[in-house]
C-alpha cells in the first residue's frame, strides 16, 4: 500500500486525506500547529491516524507521496529533507486532479480570482452544466471529488498551489493579472512569483486555452519572451485583438473560432474597469464551453458579487459606505480608488507587503478628501500622502476610523474601506476587519 503523508490539517489537507483513504492509500497526517475540532472529528471518523502541534519525523520521510498544504513554505526543514530524499511534494490540486476526468477551469493571478472564479462557476452553472467551485474557495478540490461527479470543475489557485505541480493540466486557464504580491514567499524577485503563476499553463498543449490580461505589460512582456503551448485568448481595454475580449464602442466583443459574442458594458452587475476585466475574462471561458449567448448576457447582469470586495454596505445621510476589506494590495486599491465617481475618505493601512504607494498619487491627488490611518504602523502612509490630502487622522480601532469618517463625510461623498494591506495587525484577517466595519457602520 502506497503511504501519503499530508502535511497540514486544514481544508486541503483534510479534503487530501479523504480522497486519499477513499483510492486506498495508506494516509498520515501531520500539522506542526493545533487542528480545529470540525477536521479532528473528520480524521477520527474515516479512521486515519494523525498528529498535532509536532512532526515525528520516522512517520514522514518513509512517504511515498507528500502533499504539502499551500501555507507551509518550501524553505522549512522537513521539506528540503523531503527533497533530498527524492520523495514527491505535490500540492493538493496536482493529486487531487489525476482523479476527476472532468474539464478543469483554472483560475489564477495577483488580484481578481475569487471574484472570476465565482462569476465563472456562476455563468456554467445558469448555462445548466454540472459544474463544481471549489480551491481556494470554499471546499477542498480533493475532497469535492471525492465526494461529487461534476463535468466541469472552476478552481481559484493561488501560486503557493501552482508552486506543488508536476502534471496538473487545466484545459482553459486564467491568469486574471500579474502584479508584485506575496513577494515574501519568493526571495523579493518578481520573476520568480510571475514564474509561479505561469506554472498554470506549464502543461497546457495547442488545445487548451489561457486567457490572460493584455493590458498588463509585466504579463504581455514575460509572455512574449516565455512563449507557451497553449492558444492564446486575451482580453484588454485598450487595444484590438485578433482573437480573444475586447471593448468596442459600448459593447464586450469576445470572438474565438470566428464567432463573436457581444454583450453591452452599460448593465453589468459588478462596476469598476477591473471587473469589466473579470467579466470579460468569465464570459470568454462560458464560451468556450458553448453556453448560449443569451444566457451568457443574462448572468453577467444578474451576477451577485462577494462580501468585502467594493461591497456596498449602507448610505447614511447620502453618504454611501463601501466595504473593501479584500484590497490587501496596493493593486487592488487602484482599482477600488478608480471606480469611485465622488469624493472618498479613505480608510487605510494595515501590514504592508512591501507596498510602493505612489502608484496611487494620482488618483489621491484627484479623488481623496481625507485619509483615516488605521494600522498599528503608519508611517510609510503618512509619509506619502501628508502633503497631498487636506486631512488626515491615524486611528487604532475600526469603530473609532468608522466614527472619524462618520465626522468627515459631507452629503455625497464615499466612505472606503480599501486597506492595501494585510489585517493581521489589528484584526484576526480580512473577512474580521470587513465584517467589523460593516458592524461599525451599521451602529452609526
Ligand atoms: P483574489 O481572490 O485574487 O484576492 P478578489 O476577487 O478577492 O481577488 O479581489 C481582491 C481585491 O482586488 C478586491 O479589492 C477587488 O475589488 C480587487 N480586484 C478584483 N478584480 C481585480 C482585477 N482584475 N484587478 C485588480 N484588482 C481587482
Amino acid at each position: 500500500m502506497a503511504r501519503l503523508v499530508i502535511l497540514g490539517g486544514g481544508e486541503s489537507g483534510i479534503g487530501t486525506a479523504i480522497l486519499g483513504k477513499q483510492k486506498g492509500f495508506e494516509v498520515f497526517l501531520s500539522d506542526k500547529g493545533k487542528i480545529q475540532d470540525k477536521y479532528k472529528d473528520v480524521l477520527k471518523h474515516i479512521g486515519i491516524d494523525w498528529e498535532e502541534e509536532k512532526h515525528t519525523e520516522a512517520k514522514i520521510l518513509n512517504a511515498d507521496l507528500v502533499m504539502k498544504s499551500p501555507g507551509i513554505p518550501d524553505s522549512v526543514d522537513l521539506v528540503v529533507q523531503l527533497r533530498k530524499l527524492r520523495i514527491p511534494v505535490v500540492s493538493e490540486i496536482e493529486f487531487a486532479a489525476k482523479y476527476t476526468k472532468a474539464l478543469i477551469i483554472g483560475i489564477t493571478g495577483s488580484n481578481g480570482k475569487t471574484t472570476t472564479t465565482l462569476m465563472v462557476y456562476h455563468l456554467l452553472k445558469r448555462g445548466g452544466l454540472k459544474v463544481g467551485m471549489a480551491g481556494n474557495i470554499g471546499d477542498s478540490f480533493a475532497k469535492m471529488v471525492a465526494e461529487n461527479d461534476f463535468d466541469f470543475y472552476v478552481l481559484e489557485i493561488s501560486s503557493f498551489q501552482l508552486d506543488g505541480i508536476i502534471a496538473f493540466k487545466p484545459h482553459i486557464a486564467i491568469i486574471t493579472n500579474i502584479t508584485p504580491d506575496h513577494l515574501d514567499r519568493y526571495d523579493y524577485v518578481l520573476d520568480n512569483y510571475i514564474t509561479s503563476k505561469f506554472l498554470i499553463s506549464k502543461n497546457q498543449t495547442q488545445k487548451d486555452y489561457l486567457i490572460y490580461d493584455a493590458d498588463n505589460e509585466v504579463l504581455v512582456d514575460w509572455l512574449e519572451k516565455h512563449p507557451v503551448q497553449s492558444r492564446l485568448l486575451p482580453f484588454t481595454l485598450t487595444r484590438q485583438v485578433e482573437e480573444g475580449a475586447q471593448i468596442k464602442n459600448d459593447r464586450i466583443e469576445i470572438k474565438t473560432d470566428n464567432n463573436i459574442l457581444t454583450i453591452m458594458t452599460d448593465n453589468l452587475a459588478l462596476e469598476g474597469k477591473h471587473n469589466l476585466k473579470n467579466t470579460m475574462a468569465a464570459a470568454t471561458v462560458a464560451k468556450l464551453v458553448g453556453i448560449r449567448k443569451e444566457t451568457i448576457r443574462d448572468s453577467v447582469t444578474n451576477f451577485q458579487g462577494a462580501a468585502h470586495r467594493l461591497e456596498k454596505v449602507l448610505k447614511i445621510h447620502h453618504v454611501q459606505y463601501i466595504n473593501d476589506s479584500k484590497a490587501t494590495n496596493v493593486n487592488a486599491t487602484y482599482y477600488a480608488l478608480d471606480s469611485m465617481a465622488a469624493p472618498v475618505v479613505w480608510i487605510v493601512g494595515g501590514i504592508d507587503k512591501g507596498n510602493d504607494y505612489r502608484e496611487l498619487m494620482p488618483l489621491v491627488r484627484e479623488k481623496v478628501k481625507a485619509i483615516i490611518c488605521l494600522g498599528l504602523d503608519n508611517t510609510k502612509i503618512k509619509e506619502t500622502f501628508g502633503n497631498v490630502v487636506d486631512l488626515m487622522v491615524e486611528t487604532f480601532a475600526m469603530e473609532e476610523a468608522v466614527k472619524v469618517a462618520y465626522k468627515i463625510a459631507e452629503r455625497g461623498d464615499v466612505v472606503l474601506l480599501s486597506p492595501a494591506c494585510a489585517s493581521f495587525d489589528l484584526f484576526k484577517n480580512y473577512e474580521d476587519r470587513g465584517n467589523q466595519f460593516k458592524d461599525a457602520v451599521k451602529n452609526l
